[in-house]
């Protein structure tokens, strides 16, 4: 098992390269976000949907396009630029081009008096309207007079796009991996779960597999319903775990969001591999959910699906702000994160339920099993692992349940149930 096929600094490097790019629920720059990560991944189908599409209570907005964005003020100085910071503009604007005075331009902006030096990322997808976002330091130094304002985007029928790569396994039971591609030029939200979704790919690419991977980059919200739409009956039947993949690599404590039944095989697992690989994590209540998981969890779709972060959307200061930038992520938070993924994934793989060959502990001495198992140093260890992993496999706990019940980590025992399945004194329950 190679955890790690990339490091943590080659996602760092392909964070940088798509951080700039102005994404939005539609357009160029999602598009050409989904064609990067096509020469990543050349197996990821990209997927268009027309403008006008009906999915479930919602039906595809116009596609919006930005070219360019600035405020100049009265002696042509331009004081606001979309091209210095694409959060300057809020996301979906109509176009404009006007000399407004100071009172009228107020009503268009968006600054945060708490936090003086960050533009806040703001949206208006289905409210047509025109915005530009600053700082509060900005904001103050505006005075009356006239300004001119700008932006140059297009609202017109096109498509919403997104990408999907299925990478088959051995069954048609599925691993849903999600992640949302929506997000202009904020780091944990959301270019890590880009990142970190691409390279869990490539990683279980190149790994053998027991279950089918279902990878989606889609837009938050409207690509989960879009894709939904098409897709959740055949998911309903086949989604054994998902994971909405997101705010994964800034440098904060793991949190940790449940499904909204939050007893799942991938809460399970995720709360597993949480207690015995970080310091401490925080879980959430379904309550404080924001992410796709509001669709893939509702009611009638009803997918396991959990999301694995570190410092959670809307639970740090730099969040949906320009603070929110490559600064705020790093490499070493990749790299951990991408473990704590590898590792979950794993467990599910290897999970099974067992039940015994014999009844009452078996002998091992005549096996070798118990020489083997008393040898100082040896990976086994105290034989009352073994045993005690032989005690639960009563045919209804699966091995990450054992691994609770025994308080061992679940890949000592993965190893173990290994061993007592060539003893023949455990086999696989098929129910
Ligand atoms: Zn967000």
């Amino acid at each position: 098992m190679i955890f790690l096929i990339c490091t943590g600094n080659e996602m760092y490097t392909t964070a940088e390269r798509l951080f700039p790019l102005s994404r939005s629920i539609t357009g160029d720059g999602t598009r050409l976000t989904l064609k990067i990560l096509q020469e990543l991944l050349p197996e990821l189908k990209i997927y268009g949907i027309p403008s006008g599409t009906r999915c479930f209570d919602w039906i595809v907005p116009l596609e919006w396009n930005i070219t360019d964005a600035y405020i100049l003020d009265a002696s042509g100085k331009k004081i606001v630029d979309f091209k210095q910071n694409n959060l300057h503009v809020m996301g979906y604007s109509i176009p404009i081009d006007a000399i407004v005075d100071y009172t009228e331009l107020n009503k268009h902006l968006y600054s945060l008096p708490c936090q003086p030096d960050a533009i806040p990322y703001v949206t208006s997808y289905y409210s047509p309207q025109w915005g530009f976002c600053i700082t509060q330091h900005q904001r103050d130094s505006l005075r009356d007079g006239k300004y001119k304002v700008v932006i140059k985007s297009t609202l017109a029928e096109g498509i919403l796009n997104y990408g999907e790569i299925v990478i088959p396994g051995q069954s048609e039971k599925e691993i849903l991996l999600s992640t949302y591609i929506c997000h202009p030029s904020l780091a944990n939200d959301n270019i890590s779960g880009i990142i970190m979704t691409t390279y869990l790919a490539k990683w279980i690419l190149h790994q053998p597999r027991r279950y089918t991977y279902r990878i989606l980059f889609i837009p938050e919200t409207i690509g989960a319903i879009v894709y939904l739409s098409k897709h959740h009956e055949q998911m309903k039947e086949k989604v054994i775990a998902g994971f909405v993949i997101t705010c994964c690599a800034d440098n904060g404590d793991f949190s940790f969001m449940p499904s909204k039944g939050g007893q799942s095989l991938a809460d399970n697992v995720a709360r597993h591999v949480l207690k015995w690989n970080t310091k401490e994590f925080r879980e959430y209540s379904f309550l404080e959910r924001g992410s796709d998981e509001r669709q893939y969890c509702s009611p009638g779709i009803d997918l396991p699906v959990v999301s694995i972060m570190r410092s959670m959307y809307r639970m740090y200061p730099e969040y949906h702000t320009s603070l929110d930038n490559l600064s705020f992520i790093s490499a070493e938070a990749f790299r951990e994160s991408f473990s704590i993924y590898c590792k979950c994934l794993n467990a599910i793989e290897k999970n099974n339920k067992y039940r015994v060959n014999c009844l009452c502990e078996p002998q091992l001495g005549k096996r070798g099993l118990f020489s083997q198992i008393s040898m100082k140093n040896n990976y086994l260890g105290d034989s009352r692992d073994l045993l005690n992993v032989f005690m639960y496999c009563d045919g209804t706990l699966d091995l990450i349940e054992i691994a609770n019940q025994t308080n061992l980590p679940i890949e000592r025992v993965i190893k173990i149930a290994d061993i007592l399945t060539k003893a023949e004194l455990i086999s696989v329950n098929h129910y």
